[in-house]
């Protein structure tokens, strides 16, 4: 590891990582571009922040320790030979593991990838890289992105930084965990049903899910391709919006990403948002909800009116079909995603076998969990011959419907707000039954099987457990949604994120 001179230079980064410092990407990009701070220095000083701490928050499975202090050796030569430097000069930042990068491992927390390297980097890498931005690291997550805890990680439970016997919510938990412990101040997750907004939720952060289309899927590990975006979690939505500016956009290795113009997000930070119109949804203000979520929802509500916005109760009359189609869909296309996970082309094989099909049955018996293995099995049911229409057919139909709902809303309203979850961060040690833990993504899967935009941002406080509010919006208008939720949290303030020292 190079070793890095202490400097009062270093005491200025030190400032620029302090959770209270609101631009905080801005101002470390200027510090790297000013020449104030050697890329090399914060990238160091963010890598001995999290050896201090990654014992007790244990946001990674792998850190790229020598990788990300030679590509900010090389950045500071390029500054120094006069270059231009990208948007994201010398932003440490880290990446779920089920994003590929070229050289690394990356296993998608399943024993089945536990040797895989990337051969090739994931456009929003790539996109990464061209703008100059360090990635340190690779984050814990459900395996292959399925569920709400983090738990089902094959490599480590991942710590809620607020408290360090709780969940940091999943499946991009490990991300979540990394920005609000304060161990790199942007993290890219992947949201199929809410993954990025339930543990920016529970860890009072901010996590941006854009509209499906938005943001390249390539080189990111299929989980549900229809319903899979790669998000973004970070302190402020400023710095979402600053990131998204570089992650969004088409891509001719993804024909579903939109060619419509990426605007400039920062565009929309700051601003008046007198007479915007925000739906409530009363199908999400129902009994089970924890009336201290409510309390803080309502809280949002106050400030938004009285910052002039217009609240309108609207109706998404199929919310209660979300759950029960969520878990027919995405488990059917998991199933036929994960088929080539096989013991031939990737990862892990079993050692004792004796046929080609014994070697298929021992290398999936062995190398996936029990959540994948379940569902699995149930995408496989319900695309099976005799179930296909009772099940598949149907689900595909009740999600129009769903999607209808928010077109029609969507036109009364400029943005729909909601809560991100029904209950706080939950303790590690709880044994949740897989049904339990399906009902805790109602407020957010709707968004997927609607293909729109979400957000989640801390709404406040219930016992020093940070809880997240939700704006939905248009497809594709992902601007609306900076703007109402950077008003928002001028408003009330953002969460004094918790030391960990
Ligand atoms: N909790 C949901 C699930 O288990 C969503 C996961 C996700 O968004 N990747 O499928």
């Amino acid at each position: 590891m190079l070793s890095v001179v202490v400097t009062e230079v270093y005491d200025d980064f030190i400032l620029v990582i302090d959770a209270g410092d609101i631009n905080h990407i801005k101002n470390a990009f200027r510090k790297v571009k000013g020449d104030k701070i050697r890329a090399v220095d914060g990238a160091n000083e963010y890598l001995c922040e999290i050896e201090k701490i990654e014992d007790k928050v244990k946001s990674f499975v792998s850190l790229r320790k020598e990788l990300a202090l030679e590509e900010a050796k090389k950045l500071d030569e390029k500054r120094k030979n006069g270059e231009k430097l990208g948007k994201l000069a010398g932003i440490p930042l880290a990446i779920k593991d089920n994003i590929l990068m070229e050289g690394q491992k990356l296993t998608s927390c399943s024993k089945i990838l536990e040797n895989y390297v990337g051969i090739y980097d994931a456009t929003v890498v790539k996109k990464l890289k061209e703008e100059d931005a360090i990635i340190l690291g690779v984050t814990n997550m459900d395996e292959f992105a399925m569920g709400s805890t983090t738990k089902t990680s094959y490599h480590h439970k991942t710590a809620n930084p607020w408290d360090l016997d709780r969940v940091p919510g999943g499946s991009s938990g490990g991300a979540a965990a990394s920005v609000a412990a304060q161990e790199v101040p942007i993290s890219l997750g992947s949201d199929t049903g809410g993954s990025v907004r339930q543990p920016a939720s529970f860890c009072g952060v901010v996590g941006l899910k854009p509209t499906y289309g938005r943001v390249s899927r390539y080189g990111l590990m299929a989980f549900a391709s229809s319903l899979d975006q790669i998000g973004t979690l970070a302190k402020t939505v400023e710095d979402v919006a600053i990131c998204m500016n570089v992650i969004a956009g088409a891509d001719d290795y993804d024909a579903t990403v939109s060619k419509n113009e990426v605007p400039d997000y920062t565009e929309f930070l700051n601003k008046d948002i007198k007479g915007l119109k925000v739906g409530l949804p009363k199908e999400y203000f129902i009994e089970g909800l924890n009336p201290e979520i409510k309390k803080i929802v309502d809280n949002s509500v106050n400030a938004l009116k009285e910052l002039g916005a217009e609240i309108v109760e609207v109706s998404l009359p199929h919310t209660k079909y979300a759950v029960p189609t969520y878990y027919v869909l995405a488990p059917a296309e998991a199933s036929s995603n994960l088929a080539r996970f096989d013991g031939i082309r990737y990862g892990y094989r079993a050692k004792d076998y004796t046929d080609l099909e014994s070697l298929y049955v021992k290398t999936r018996s062995e190398g996936f969990g029990a959540e994948v293995k379940r569902r699995i099995m149930i995408g496989t049911y319900v695309l099976s011959a005799g179930f296909y229409d009772a099940y598949f057919k149907k689900a595909q139909k009740v999600r129009t419907l769903i999607k209808q709902d928010f077109e029609n809303v969507l036109n009364e309203v400029d943005v729909i707000l909601t809560p991100v979850a029904p209950s706080v961060a939950f303790k590690l040690s709880d044994t949740k039954t897989p049904i339990e833990l399906y009902l805790e993504d109602i407020f957010t899967i709707s968004a997927n099987l609607a293909g729109v935009p979400a957000i989640s941002l801390s709404g406040g406080l219930i016992d020093n457990l940070p809880v997240g509010v939700q704006f939905m919006g248009r497809p594709f208008d992902e601007g609306t949604l900076i703007k109402v939720s950077s008003a928002l949290e001028n408003k009330i303030g953002r969460l004094n994120l918790p030391k960990l020292d």
